[in-house]
């Protein structure tokens, strides 16, 4: 069994969403196939949602109506039989006749959870129309709200998860293909929820890792990870091997081909994931395993919208436990640190979620002088980079030598050096490290 992600480019046109169905049929194997929303449709319904949040139901009503009306020329377009249309038709007016009535209700915020995973479930149900009208109701669709629960900690339930999907795959037995959606799953009270934005990778692999799958396939629009940000870095190339350590980094700063914690579930069940170009299947795209590739650089990510604080007291020199004091700071208002380095008087963090700061800061001022600075960027320079290796540092200097850098943090582990600087200056930073390192 394998699993198979395709993202919402994949399935972005009826012809993108037919070529999808010829890979997943070219052979007899079973497969879990995992879809997100046709591209742009999660995008408006988070809008749709904001607009009925802000009181603004007839500009929210339109908005919905204008997303209905670009599935017209869709079904029209995907299926050949009459008795299709008239079915995809029908389920889409169902799904979109329930925004409008949730739209018309008073306003909480679980309407906004209700409404942004419709996306998924009309793909999905599209797909398997399709699939079942062109080759002989091999599909099945398994509902995600039946299995995907988080536990309280907002973390997958894997326990629960197995059990359930189990049991959904032995009531569907019959059917090679089994259809479910990403994003989709249901929180600790029992809620439909969301794995977050591009929260289709991590289904995926929370699925592959419950089903302890061969393989995760993640199908998208470029041909596998590349060494550097292709939306900002001109010459970049895939990159084919990755281990588990080097893909969660440059995922979680940052390469947005991979939701940040969707390497979790794969490396803690030992399943290689493998991601590939629907565009362009035959290109190899990259293998991600727990095999080490000793190579020393291998790629570069960015994670924008990181603030840096810094605490400055002579109380630090020759003291024990003042760092425990300034991390339980963090940890009381739940905020995790990306970044850390220190010197005899003062340690810098960086964070990524600004909610707390201002309870963050006041509670630091008891034990120093704060600093704060926003707008900042970690650059994180990924590898297979063994403490004796020389040469490295040199390099990256070198290509800095006209940046300013924030922070560097290095040997935190042999998989990572990160540098912090004004977000202002990520393009410069990302290009000037791609020709030094890359010669690209
Ligand atoms: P999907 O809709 O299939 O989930 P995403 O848009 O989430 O696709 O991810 C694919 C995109 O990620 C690519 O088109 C590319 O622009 C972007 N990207 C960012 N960093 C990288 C990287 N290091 N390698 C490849 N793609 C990257
Ligand atoms: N549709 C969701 C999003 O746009 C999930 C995904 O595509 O992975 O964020
Ligand atoms: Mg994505």
């Amino acid at each position: 069994m394998k699993v198979y992600k395709f993202g919402g480019t994949s399935v972005g046109t009826p012809n993108r969403m037919k070529h999808v169905a010829e890979l997943v049929t070219a052979d007899k194997e079973k497969k879990v196939i995992v879809l997100s929303a046709i591209s742009g449709t999660t995008n408006a319904l988070v809008e749709i949602g904001e607009l009925f949040q802000l009181g603004n139901i007839n500009c929210s009503i339109d908005r919905l109506e204008k997303l209905r009306a670009t599935y017209d020329p869709f079904i029209q377009s995907l299926f050949s039989e009459t008795s299709s249309k008239e079915r995809a038709f029908k389920i889409v007016n169902q799904y979109f006749d329930e925004m409008h009535r949730l739209i018309h209700q008073p306003f909480y915020k679980q309407i906004l959870k209700i409404i942004i995973v419709n996306g998924e479930l009309i793909s999905t149900h599209l797909f398997q129309i399709y699939l079942n009208e062109q080759y002989h109701n091999c599909a099945a669709l398994i509902p995600a709200s039946e299995f995907m629960y988080l536990n309280d900690s907002e973390e997958p339930n894997m326990e629960l998860i197995s059990a359930k999907l189990d049991s959904l795959l032995k009531q569907n037995i019959t059917y090679k293909l089994l259809i479910t959606q990403g994003f989709i799953c249901r929180n600790c009270s029992g809620g439909i929820d969301n794995l977050n934005r591009g929260g289709s990778d991590y289904s995926a692999t929370i699925m592959g890792a419950a089903l302890k799958a061969k393989e995760i396939q993640i199908w998208t629009d470029i041909d596998g990870m590349h060494n550097n940000d292709p939306r900002i870095v001109n010459n970049t190339m895939p990159i084919s091997n990755l281990s588990f350590e080097e893909a969660g980094e440059l995922a979680y700063f940052g390469a947005k081909i991979l939701h940040p914690t969707c390497i979790i579930p794969a490396q803690q069940f030992d399943i290689p994931v493998r991601i590939k170009n629907t565009m362009k299947p035959m290109a190899p795209g990259t293998l991600i395993t727990s095999d080490q590739n000793p190579e020393t650089v291998k790629a570069i990510a960015a994670k924008d919208g990181i603030t840096a604080i810094k605490i400055k007291s002579s109380r630090m020199i020759l003291a024990y436990g003042f760092l425990r004091k300034v991390f339980e700071v963090f940890e009381q208002y739940q905020t995790p640190i990306d970044m850390i380095t220190t010197s005899e008087i003062a340690v810098s963090i960086t964070i990524d979620t600004p909610k707390f700061l201002n309870q963050i800061v006041q509670d630091l001022q008891e034990y120093g002088k704060v600093e704060v600075d926003r707008n900042q960027t970690i650059i994180c320079i990924v590898g297979d980079m063994v403490g004796e290796q020389k040469g490295v540092s040199s390099d990256i200097f070198k290509a800095l030598e006209d940046l300013p850098i924030r922070m560097i943090s290095y040997g935190g582990s042999r998989n990572n050096i990160s540098l912090l600087v004004k977000d202002n200056l990520k393009e410069k930073t990302l290009n000037a490290l791609n020709k030094q390192l890359f010669n690209l």
